[in-house]
């Protein structure tokens, strides 16, 4: 790459895009400029949550309401959201099923620590969707994780968790290792406030290394691996031929769990990937979207599984078990969870999603051919990627390297003043039941605009 381009796009070309672009975002926004010197100075860093400053906005766009697949923002300036809040809102924002049932329980309280009779339906519509689990209910898909590693080590007595490169499964400290310079896991350079050495807790290889893997299961010392079917979280890996059943295998022959994250690869189809490919876990972890956009997740452990960890529990003292958050497994999760699972969460509703995805991937592909751009496009079902390097990516490594920072702020910018927002993180787009052909079509036309300022010479 020479210092003149970036994943092929002349930088100066790019720092001109960037600039005219934040000024007309700034210059369109004037009643939440003003909203947020009003307000923001109560934050840290100006924000509630530290990931809204980390859109490539000069400032945070802010919502007045968000219906479907659209948001308006407080200058009345309406966008079509395929960010659906990193997948919270996968299945479109307040579904009417989901809003009904939080306006019925509202009434009828919010908080037990009881199950309600919504609890026993959601858990038999779980198992439907999921497949033969033991549910239980967290509030964020972080904690479910935290909770499965938990129960992993108790039953298998062992110490590590083994995840891949690249990976993210929530703020779950064990999982924040990489690969260091001598093929040894460290901490992640940019974890804060960790003074153990977590090399200790988790073992780092790359995904899609059959060998790596087998060699770490050989120490006896993994009580999991941990993984995503599609690394999503660096920018899309999809898995090589028969690697997810190779963990599968080698994971039960070496006494340890394979734990898989759907929380992002729910977006593949009914019941998630690991369903919709026949990949048997030992725990699956469900969060974000499961309960149509009420904060829950869930997580649930074969029944033998299961069966193991009730007899654990019980050989040990009762006490503080280290799982559950006092407001989780609320009436209001229930609620929404059966909303969700029997009214939105629908087979009609997946190939709705994927329908629209595949049109999505197909013309985002064509207006990258037509400027023969090394770039590739990746999808999993409702979920699609522009990464700006070519591909499939083989791994986390190469996931990593394949983001340019400069380049993919500018055109997220240049598609939100065009009206389309995608995540602001590795260029995610989500499609979602919501979703109008229309509104698919004015985002390929808005990128492939913003490709022809970016590749043609005026
Ligand atoms: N697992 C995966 C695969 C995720 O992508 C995320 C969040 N992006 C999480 C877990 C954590 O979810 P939450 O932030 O809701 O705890």
């Amino acid at each position: 790459m020479s210092d003149a381009t970036i994943a092929g796009v002349p930088t100066q070309r790019l720092r001109q895009l960037a600039e005219r672009e934040a000024r007309r975002f700034a210059r369109a926004r004037p009643r939440t400029r003003a909203a947020l010197d009003k307000g923001a100075g109560a934050f840290v860093g100006r924000v509630p949550l530290h990931w809204m400053a980390d859109w490539p906005t000069p400032f945070p766009i802010v919502v007045a309401e968000a219906q479907g697949a659209r948001l308006t923002d407080l200058d009345g300036i309406r966008i079509d959201d395929f960010c659906l809040g990193d997948t919270g809102s996968l299945f479109g924002h307040a579904p009417a099923p989901v809003v009904a049932a939080i306006r019925r329980q509202a009434r009828a309280g919010l908080t037990f620590m009881l199950p309600t009779e919504a609890a026993l339906t959601a858990g038999r519509l779980l198992t439907e969707r999921f497949g033969d689990f033991r549910w239980q209910i967290a509030t964020t898909a972080s904690d479910a994780n935290r909770f499965a590693l938990r129960v992993a080590r108790a039953v298998t007595g062992r110490p590590k968790v083994l995840v891949f490169n690249g990976c993210y499964h929530g703020a779950v400290d064990d999982t924040f290792v990489t690969i260091g310079p001598d093929g040894r896991t460290i901490n992640r350079p940019g974890l804060l406030g960790q003074v153990a050495d977590l090399a200790q807790l988790a073992t780092c290889v790359e995904f899609n290394d059959f060998a790596a893997v087998a060699a770490a299961l050989a120490t006896g010392q993994i009580a999991a691996i941990l993984t995503e079917p599609v690394l999503t979280n660096c920018a899309m890996v999809p898995p090589a031929p028969g690697f997810l059943d190779a963990l599968r295998q080698m994971a039960t022959e070496a006494g340890a769990l394979l734990i898989i994250d759907e929380t992002h690869t729910l977006a593949s189809g009914p019941g998630g990937y690991a369903r919709q490919h026949g990949l048997q876990a030992d725990m699956l972890v469900v969060g974000k979207a499961v309960a149509g956009g009420m904060p829950t997740a869930v997580w649930g452990m074969t029944p033998d599984l299961a069966a193991r960890y009730l007899a654990v529990n019980a050989s040990r003292p009762s006490g503080h078990s280290g799982m559950g958050t006092t407001l989780s497994a609320n009436p209001m999760q229930f609620a929404c969870l059966v909303a969700t699972l029997s009214q939105v969460m629908t087979d009609k509703a997946y190939a709705h999603m994927d329908k629209g995805a595949a049109r999505l991937a197909a013309g985002l592909d064509d207006a990258i051919a037509r400027h023969g751009a090394p770039w590739h496009v990746a999808r999993v079902g409702a979920r699609v990627e522009f990464i700006c390097a070519p591909g499939p990516l083989p791994n986390g490594a190469a996931a990593m390297a394949a983001h340019h920072p400069r380049l993919e702020a500018a055109l997220n910018l240049a598609l939100v003043n065009r009206g389309c927002l995608i995540a602001p993180f590795h260029n995610m787009m989500l499609v979602s039941p919501a979703t109008t052909k229309g509104q698919i079509d004015r985002l390929i036309a808005a990128f492939a605009e913003v490709l022809r300022e970016l590749f043609e010479s005026r």
